[in-house]
């Protein structure tokens, strides 16, 4: 016979948003980068507030731990219930319906289950621009981005997730829903409430909606791709271009040569822009509110000044949506083809941009000595002095032997480096279960104790995603 809470749970759902089909299941309990395996009492897909409220009422009534999913694109585990069998997954994909967009307070407000893409494209198609974009734009849900305060590939311009929310509806721990779905640039009337979900990862309530805020969509991007002998040439060719061009720049993407060669060899569809580069590589966007031709040529100009300076070398300008779509693509296929090459051990660190090649420096060299011959796949949002520092096993290993062997030995050698410099373990790709004892033991103890009295205060019983963050 069925636990009571799972017999309330069918009758609050029905048989089909209840996921019990292995098919289906499998891939729901297993994260993104195939670390953890759990395994959960139900698996339920609420469609509405209401519902999701009272699945979370029932749980919580027999003290059964919830774990919410969006996308399950997350890196760092939070999205997977653990092996006991005893949690309740709490799916948000049917929570998938857009609910408004408005103009005039350039808003998007949309159930959490929105897969991040078809919320850009709401907006691109009212011509405006949700600027949220990263890799796993096509499967990442907003809720997730928020929970995760996902960066992406327009901080630099636009922020992380948690600068495009204006409201949030929230179902509590013990099922109340909080709904403060409002639009509004201005609202001093106390606590920011809203700032507790972000980056929470979960722990804290499930996020079922959100009031999004939009931009203006730019009528031309410029997009380049750049060859720049290192990254302190490239930080100081940002700088400049900062100078000449002010904010119209949207994205500096970095990508070491290393990382962008083993994207070509395991992608063999794509091509270098730049075939006779023997250099590394910088991708580069421009957002522009006419047709565009002013802002290359001041581009062209400011680039002329990088190359006598900064030893920049060659750059081409994407003519076209196609090739400015292969360019991205390049960037954005580097995790994937790291993942065909056996996987890295990755990293999501971040220092201060002045620090940053310094810091880069130092690390290659200590990681190669540590381990010589592993390939080091470097890239990321350089803008935002956030790179993603991966490992690939040395040729004469193999890929599991290595992550097995050097995982963690070379994990606490590019987290202390960050920590050293006043830098971040993770910059955007948040805690989870991967790194919970990492910031265990790396944050600030005062700031350790705020959080837990925070978690303590909203979930008191700690039902919500146990054994994540905190
Ligand atoms: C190819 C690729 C590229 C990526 N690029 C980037 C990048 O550029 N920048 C970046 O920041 N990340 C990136 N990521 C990581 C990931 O896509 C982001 O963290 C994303 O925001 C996760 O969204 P999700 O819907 O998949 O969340 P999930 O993976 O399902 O969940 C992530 C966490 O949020 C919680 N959660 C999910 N939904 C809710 C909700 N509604 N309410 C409360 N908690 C919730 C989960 O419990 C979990 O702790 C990338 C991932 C891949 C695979």
């Amino acid at each position: 016979m069925l636990p009571a809470y799972l017999e309330q749970l069918s009758h609050i759902l029905g048989p089909n948003d209840l996921v019990v089909s292995p098919a289906q299941s499998n891939p729901l309990l297993i994260d993104e980068r195939q670390l953890y395996r759990g395994r959960a009492a139900a698996i339920v897909q609420p469609r509405t507030t209401e519902q999701l409220s009272q699945v979370v009422s029932v749980c919580a009534k027999a003290n059964v731990a919830m774990v919410p999913q969006g996308g399950n694109t997350g890196y760092c585990g939070g999205a997977t219930p653990d092996e006991s069998g005893l949690q309740v997954l709490i799916n948000l994909s049917k929570m998938n319906q857009i609910l408004d967009i408005d103009a005039a307070s350039l808003t998007l407000t949309a159930q959490a289950g929105v897969v991040l893409a078809d919320a850009q494209n709401a907006a691109a198609n009212q011509d405006m621009l949700l600027p949220l974009s990263m890799g796993s734009q096509a499967s990442c849900q907003l809720g997730g981005n928020i929970s995760t305060n996902a960066g992406g590939l327009a901080v630099l311009r636009y922020g992380t997730a948690r600068e495009m929310v204006a409201g949030l509806e929230v179902v509590l721990p013990d099922g109340q829903i909080w709904s403060d779905l409002k639009g509004l640039r201005k609202d001093n009337t106390g606590y920011d409430l809203k700032q507790f979900f972000m980056g929470a990862e979960g722990t804290l309530g499930i996020i079922s909606a959100a009031v999004v805020r939009l931009q203006p969509r730019p009528r031309a991007q410029i997009t380049a791709f750049l060859e720049t002998p290192d990254l302190a040439s490239a930080v100081s060719t940002l700088m400049l271009l900062r100078e000449h061009l002010g904010d119209c720049i949207t994205s500096f993407e970095y990508m070491s040569r290393e990382a962008l060669m083993l994207t070509l060899v395991q992608l063999n569809d794509l091509r270098n822009p730049l075939p006779a580069a023997t250099g590394n590589f910088v991708l580069m966007e421009l957002a522009a509110f006419d047709d565009g031709a002013g802002l290359t040529e001041q581009l062209t100009r400011a680039l002329q000044v990088a190359i006598l300076k900064f030893d920049v070398g060659d750059c081409v300008v994407a003519q076209n949506d196609t090739q400015r779509g292969d360019f991205w693509r390049l960037r954005e296929s580097i995790p994937e083809a790291e993942k065909r090459a056996g996987g890295s051990i990755k990293h999501d660190v971040s220092v201060e941009i002045s620090k940053l090649s310094e810091f880069a420096v130092e690390l290659q060299k200590n990681t190669l000595a540590y381990v010589p011959g592993c390939r080091i796949s470097l890239y990321g949002h350089l803008g935002d002095g956030n790179i993603h520092f991966n490992v690939l096993a040395p040729p004469t290993l193999s890929a599991a032997q290595f992550k097995r062997e050097f995982a963690d030995p070379i994990s606490a050698l590019v987290h202390s480096a960050a920590i050293n410099r006043d830098g971040s373990f993770s910059a955007e790709h948040g805690v989870g279960r991967l790194k919970r004892d990492l910031l265990a033991s790396s944050k600030d103890p005062v700031g350790l104790q705020l959080m837990r009295k925070i978690k303590r205060t909203l979930d008191p019983n700690g039902l919500m995603n146990p054994g994540k963050v905190l």
